[in-house]
């Protein structure tokens, strides 16, 4: 992938990474693929998502992989945490710092080392709140360490 990709900032990258800031949110490759195909009309999906992931990479933005939910891209670089809606997959940043010793509490615990960690906040959105018949709340898959009526 190295070699294909030179990790170089190209107009195609420039451009995506204009969007992406200008996006609200986290969006998916797809609805990043619309908005800059407006621009560069003969871009493919494949490229954008490959420009996507070469600027990961460069540090640029950070590619999200939440559970349950397609991989989102985030023009923060910095670490912080997302809080996603269950129902409706509108993903927002959580205001909260990243907590630092969190993983030195479980060095050495384990035989693994620790090389980072994951924390994904889950709830409802304020829309699916309102509307708790929305059909999104049909595909509302809880976490497991949530109870569940069956
Ligand atoms: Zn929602
Ligand atoms: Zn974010």
């Amino acid at each position: 992938m190295l070699k294909e990709t030179n990790l170089r900032m190209t107009r195609q990258r420039r451009v995506i990474l204009e969007e992406l800031r200008k996006m609200d949110g986290h969006p998916t490759a797809d609805k990043i693929y619309a908005v800059v195909r407006k621009r560069l009309p003969k871009i493919s999906l494949g490229t954008v998502y490959r420009n996507l992931e070469v600027l990961s990479v460069l540090g640029e933005i950070q590619k999200l992989e939440l559970s349950g939910s397609q991989k989102r891209f985030d023009c923060i670089s910095d670490f912080h945490y997302h809080i996603r809606c269950t129902c409706c997959d509108r993903v927002d940043d959580a205001p909260m710092g990243p907590l630092k010793d969190f993983e030195n509490r479980i060095n050495g615990e384990t035989s693994f080392k620790v090389l980072g960690h994951r924390i994904e906040f889950v709830g409802l959105c304020p829309d699916c709140r309102e509307n708790p018949t929305s059909p999104g709340l049909k595909k509302f898959i809880p976490p497991n360490h949530l109870h569940v009526e069956k």
